[in-house]
């Protein structure tokens, strides 16, 4: 059971340079590829006396992708000087391995790309590479679906010689990371970001510090976040750090999925044990699950699955977590039994789903509703799922409103709009309290007028927090640790904020 070894693929444009390269890539690389197709004239005595790591010599062709334009011969006889010299392995593309021979004891890697399509036939193309003197086939395809990657894992956990398999683009980030679970020899990684090989390369120090590729078994748990587009999340960050924290062995990617319930089908099979879910499949992730938790199927969204004994179950802790956030800034010392929200009017602004999640979870506790959306539709629908009046949101700014507590639940505020305020500085009145779904920023418009004019608040990042320690507790039985969780968001958006400035 190896764990995950993460090559870095090095593009250095001459010898000095892929010197230097390879000291600094060491830190975090298991293997360094050397690209000599990127180097010029390069120096393969030096370069591998000098390795501080085991070396794969590669020399891609232009008709591969790579940048080797000379002849045939002479790249050939670079990868066979490279054998003779010690590197430990050579690649070696599946039409040109017939021409290679041994000079050394390189344990040869014979390669097949294919830019376009991840292919049926994974099993005849792996056949074949064996044919040619593999000593690790080497399969790496383009991904158009998530689970394109399927056929990848597939494949690996069949075959008994050590393999490569990977998949290219954007739907294939995930077998960089998974690459070890499903018993890939290793993963390519890129030196910096940036600088990448391939399309979907991920950073080492990324692969090594976010996901601890270098710790992947395939007894490690697969969790992650479904949605489209996700590669902003902060969910990995957050539940990598509280996975780590607790010891346990398990990982969390971010899923880029265009259909949920296909997704869901697929990666049953596939060791998936837990997912958040976020924009847009909160409501379609519901056909993919077995069971639904009553709350959850009254909102009608679900933003957590939880597998046990190969059953699926959807979750919201969305709603728990803005009603916990709310409270907590509601409720006085020495009145600890009912909710504070019984009886109080509470004006919830947008009607998707954030805005059904909460309103439902503040109905639960007694809050008397209004619900202001943009869109006259929407609304009314919710009202008329919940019971409760409805208005648009801009009925409700021209004739004005009384609250107790007034949440925004809309996405007005949200980066890049950060100068956006779903409702103005006018209407904000002590002691309404203000509550802000958004947490990027942390401190939005709203919030930021509502303490200048005197109301206390509470910010996205309470809810996020409180939504995501639920999914650690549901996914692990721990308890989560939430300062630990708090501080990681906190400094990622605090830093996005600084990057949006410069
Ligand atoms: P959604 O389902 O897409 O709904 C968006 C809502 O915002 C709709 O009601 C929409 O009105 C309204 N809206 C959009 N732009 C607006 C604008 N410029 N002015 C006024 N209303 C506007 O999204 P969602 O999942 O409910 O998320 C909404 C917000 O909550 C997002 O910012 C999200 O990041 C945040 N959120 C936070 C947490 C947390 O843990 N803190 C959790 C979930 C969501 P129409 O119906 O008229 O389009």
């Amino acid at each position: 059971m190896a764990d995950g070894l993460i090559c870095t693929s090095l593009k250095s444009p001459n010898t000095e340079t892929g010197l230097a390269e390879m000291a600094e890539a060491a830190e975090h690389a298991d293997l360094i590829e050397l690209r000599l197709d990127y180097m010029d004239r390069p120096d393969l005595p030096r370069l591998l006396s000098a390795r501080p790591r085991p070396v794969i010599a590669t020399c891609r062709p232009v008709r591969e992708m790579g940048r080797y334009r000379g002849p045939e011969s002479e790249r050939i006889a670079l990868l066979e000087q490279a054998d003779h010299l010690g590197a430990e392995f050579i690649d070696i593309e599946l039409d040109s391995a017939s021409q290679f021979r041994r000079r050394g004891r390189a344990r040869l890697i014979v390669s097949y790309h294919d830019f376009e399509s991840t292919p049926a036939d994974l099993d005849g193309i792996h056949a074949r590479l064996v044919r040619a003197g593999a000593d690790i086939p080497k399969l790496v395809t383009f991904a158009h679906s998530i689970t394109d990657n399927c056929s990848l894992f597939h494949l690996l956990e069949r075959v008994q010689q050590p393999t490569i398999g990977l998949c290219m683009g954007e739907f294939g980030q995930i077998s960089r990371i998974l690459a070890a679970r499903f018993g890939s020899f290793l993963t390519f990684a890129s030196f910096r970001a940036g600088e990448e090989c391939a399309p979907g390369q991920i950073a080492a120090p990324i692969l090594r510090a976010l996901y601890r590729v270098h710790r992947i078994r395939s007894d490690t748990d697969i969790y992650g976040v479904v949605g489209n587009p996700v590669s902003h999340s902060l969910s990995p960050h957050l539940h990598n750090a509280a996975f780590e924290a607790a010891g346990l062995n398990k990982v969390y990617v971010p899923f880029l999925v265009g259909d949920v319930v296909e997704f869901l089908r697929s990666f049953r099979a596939f060791g998936l044990r837990g997912c958040s879910i976020t924009i847009p499949h909160k409501e379609a992730a519901l056909e993919g699950v077995d069971e639904v938790e009553p709350l959850a199927r009254q909102i009608g969204a679900i933003n957590t699955i939880v597998e046990r004994g190969g059953r699926f179950t959807g979750h919201n802790t969305d709603c728990a977590a803005a009603v916990d956030a709310i409270e907590a800034a509601l409720r006085r010392p020495g009145h600890a039994s009912d909710s504070p929200l019984r009886g109080k009017r509470v004006v919830i602004v947008g009607a998707g789903g954030a805005g059904r999640a909460i309103a439902f979870g503040v109905r639960q506790r007694g809050g008397d509703i209004l619900i202001a959306n943009r869109s006259r539709y929407r609304a009314d629908r919710l009202a008329s799922d919940l019971r409760c009046k409805a208005i648009t949101l801009r009925t409700l700014l021209k004739q004005g409103f009384e609250a107790d507590v007034l949440v925004n639940a809309s996405s007005a505020g949200m980066y890049p709009n950060v100068e956006e305020t779903p409702v103005p500085r006018k209407f904000l009145r002590p002691p309404t309290l203000v509550f802000d779904a958004v947490y990027n920023p942390l401190r939005t418009r709203l919030l930021r007028e509502a303490e200048e004019t005197g109301c206390p608040t509470v910010s996205g990042l309470a809810m996020f927090i409180r939504q995501a320690a639920a999914q650690f507790e549901l996914w692990t039985g721990h308890a989560a640790p939430r300062d630990l969780m708090e501080g990681i968001v906190r400094k990622k958006l605090e830093k996005r904020a600084t990057d949006a400035r410069e």
